[in-house]
């Protein structure tokens, strides 16, 4: 039988699994699963954390269990290395060869090579809100918080953080600091920019725009216009890039490194190998695909059907996107309330959005955890 791996226990590599199950790849295929912690973590959530609607384990969930309905092997471990020529997978302690390979590890933070970026907290897996909550914890109230980067995340943060000092009476001094002229810089939605620009400025959050930050200190912020923001805690949001594995792959890649792929998930100029979500760059009749969890799981499930069809011979399938660049769909969480962005000029502000934003999540953990 030939050798399916599938790495990452994200939304991609979750989906993968299911889909599998769903096209009985089990009879004809061995295959093996691989995930860093074997744990799936509900990203999009995670700056709740910080509010303090539910602790971390609230955002997470085992593999375990899926990986037995699946009937395959859930291997819990970081892989080191992929050698796409010998078609061989190295872990912290054994080594695996594939026939087939579906690399779904998302990505990982980017400080774009500012100094001093390891005085920063990251915000982006379960592990850094954990050190972000301990640290506010021991941070005294009044204390500036420092919020690098007025992207989706920097806003959840910031208006989770606002919740945090209302919660803790911490009368927190909560400063976003963002490189670019508007907050939301990446959607291609002026409305929504404006509503949560406003919103975050009622809620006392101070907005820094139009200047970078060029150094970080374990006491603050250094800012391209030389002033020096001093603050207890620095949080980083400002970008994402691959992980350090895919530097060291030699596949075909596009912007920060992102993998190129094909409509049909596959990497370009690649028989046997498919990378959905975060890890790649997707770009289909121009239209090119936004890091969103339902785009990686609708491109997970389009490269397994591709496999099993590979295996019978069949024509493959291209994946239509649904979340292109061009026309942002997002649901943003900052604080008291929720930001609806749809297309380039829907933007609402309310509770409406929060509850659906619940909604999703727990219908997706619930589905997880079944
Ligand atoms: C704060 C925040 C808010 C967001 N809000 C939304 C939203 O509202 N709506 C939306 O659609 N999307 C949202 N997103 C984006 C969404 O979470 C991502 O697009 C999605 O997680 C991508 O899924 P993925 O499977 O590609 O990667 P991930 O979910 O990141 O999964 C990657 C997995 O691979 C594992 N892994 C990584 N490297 C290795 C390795 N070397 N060896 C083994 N395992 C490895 C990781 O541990 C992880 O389990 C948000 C993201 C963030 C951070």
């Amino acid at each position: 039988m030939k050798h399916l791996v599938i790495i990452g226990g994200g939304f991609a590599g979750v989906s993968a699994v299911r889909t599998i199950i769903k096209e009985k790849l089990t009879d004809k295929l061995e295959i093996t699963w691989i995930d860093k912690k074997g744990v799936f973590e509900y990203l999009p959530s995670l700056p709740e954390i910080i509010a303090g609607r539910a602790g971390p384990e609230a955002f997470i969930a085992d593999l375990e269990p899926l990986a037995d309905k699946a009937g395959i092997k859930l291997v819990k471990s970081e892989v080191k290395e992929i050698d796409i020529d010998e078609r061989r997978i190295k872990l912290d302690k054994e080594s695996l060869d594939y026939d087939y390979l579906v690399l779904g590890i998302g990505a990982e933070i980017s400080y774009f090579g500012v100094k001093g970026c390891k005085c920063a907290y990251p915000a982006y897996r379960v592990d850094d809100y954990i050190k972000i909550l301990n640290k506010l914890e021991r941070t005294s109230p009044g204390s500036r918080v420092t919020v690098v980067g007025a992207g989706l995340t920097g806003l959840e943060v910031a208006g989770a953080l606002v919740n945090y000092s209302k919660k803790n009476s911490k009368d927190l001094e909560i400063v976003v600091v963002e490189k670019m002229e508007r907050v939301l810089p990446v959607l291609d939605n002026l409305k929504a920019s404006v509503k949560a620009r406003r919103f975050l400025e009622n809620m006392g959050v101070r907005l820094i725009m139009g200047t970078g930050v060029v150094r970080v200190e374990p006491d603050g912020v250094e800012l391209e216009n030389g002033a020096f923001l001093e603050s207890a805690l620095v949080i980083w949001t400002a970008g994402l890039k691959p992980s350090k594995l895919v530097d060291k792959m030699n596949v075909p890649k596009r912007g920060r490194g992102w993998i190129i792929v094909e409509p049909t998930v596959r990497v370009r100029g690649f028989e046997n190998f498919y990378a959905p979500g975060d890890v790649n760059c997707m770009i289909i009749n121009g239209k090119i695909a936004m890091k969103m969890a339902e785009e990686a799981m609708l491109q997970a499930e389009v490269a397994i059907k591709n496999i099993k069809r590979e295996l019978e011979g069949r024509r493959l399938i291209s994946h239509k996107i649904k979340f292109p660049i061009d026309f942002p769909k997002s649901l943003v969480y900052m604080g008291r309330k929720t930001l609806l962005v749809y297309g380039k000029h829907v933007a609402y502000l309310g509770k409406i959005p929060y509850i659906v934003k619940r909604y999703i999540e727990w219908k997706e953990m619930r589905r997880i955890k079944a």
